[in-house]
């Protein structure tokens, strides 16, 4: 049954098209989940925006600047800092275009099946980026060697390239399990890490959630030492040759030992500078810190 529920005059909550991912009747979203999701597209847009200006005209601030070395693998001396600060914003800026042209956001079953894949404990996708997402960067990457220095106004023509799917079509879809249980923050920064899908174009090469950069200090600490930790790593998320001694490890999932990623895909080797750039949830989650912090950088109060 088509519902449609106003939460701004630009943004609604929908039933989804799709019958098999049909959320069931208006009345499933509660008083208390329509207030939650008008929060959340609020805070969304405000985190995007908050992202954009931080990192344009801020990001020699140390809050600023930590960030995108935590999310975005961008240090200081990196040659390209400021091509890539402007890449970054770039996203941003495409995000609140798209956001302030009005979207819907079309809420699906949790236990929903879709293209014979089970979504529960998926919290949000955009069809689009579901199946053609990072196929072009794909190639890219595949192509580069991993020394080899990459062209970075090629690689934005690749990143614009990405979907044959109209970013109209490629709407922010969103588990009704998500919008009951989560807090508004959450779902914003869902809606900010989908929204790089749906007008950026970006790609899931990590998550924070199963990820996490880590620093090697220079008194000999070694990845077997970060397995006794309780991480676990993939061979082929560690850069190899990296000035930095940045190691990608993959967090254990249970207590069970190390979780490996035998076949990690060679076309999201995060070792790439240039696929942090892509990476949705760096975006989602740089939004969500630089909104926390915004008071402190844009010295308020
Ligand atoms: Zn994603």
């Amino acid at each position: 049954m088509a519902w449609t529920i106003r939460l701004t005059s630009k943004v609604s909550l929908c039933a989804s098209e799709t019958e098999a991912l049909d959320p069931g009747p208006e009345t499933c979203v509660t008083g208390e989940m329509r207030e939650k999701m008008k929060q959340a597209v609020v805070i969304a847009r405000s985190m995007a925006l908050v992202a954009r200006q931080a990192v344009t005209r801020h990001r020699d601030l140390p809050e600023v600047f930590e960030t995108l070395n935590k999310y975005f693998n961008l240090g200081s001396d990196d040659p390209n800092h400021a091509r890539v600060c402007s890449r970054i914003a770039d996203v941003y800026t495409r995000v609140l275009s798209g956001m302030d042209g009005g979207y819907r956001i079309r809420a699906f079953a949790s236990e929903a099946v879709y293209l014979g894949k089970s979504l529960t404990g998926t919290r949000a996708f955009v069809p689009g980026q579901l199946a053609k997402g990072g196929e072009a960067l794909g190639r890219f990457f595949q192509a580069a060697d991993d020394g080899g220095h990459l062209d970075w106004d090629r690689m934005q023509e690749f990143a614009y390239a990405g979907s044959s799917v109209a970013p109209e079509k490629r709407e922010i879809h969103l588990s009704l399990s998500v919008i009951r249980d989560d807090p508004p923050e959450d779902i914003a920064r869902t809606l900010v890490h989908e929204s790089t899908h749906k007008w950026a174009n970006t790609d899931d090469v990590c998550y924070k959630h199963s990820t996490v950069a880590k620093q090697m200090s220079s008194d000999g600490e070694t990845l077997q030492a970060l397995v006794r930790q309780g991480f676990s790593y993939g061979a082929a998320l560690e850069p190899k040759e990296h000035k930095a001694r940045v190691t990608f490890v993959k967090y254990r999932k249970d207590g069970k030992g190390p979780m490996s990623i035998p076949a990690y895909p060679k076309n999201k080797f995060v070792a790439s500078k240039e696929a942090w750039i892509n990476n949705a949830d760096s975006y989602a989650w740089t939004a969500r810190r630089l909104w926390k912090k915004c008071e402190t950088i844009f010295r308020i109060g």
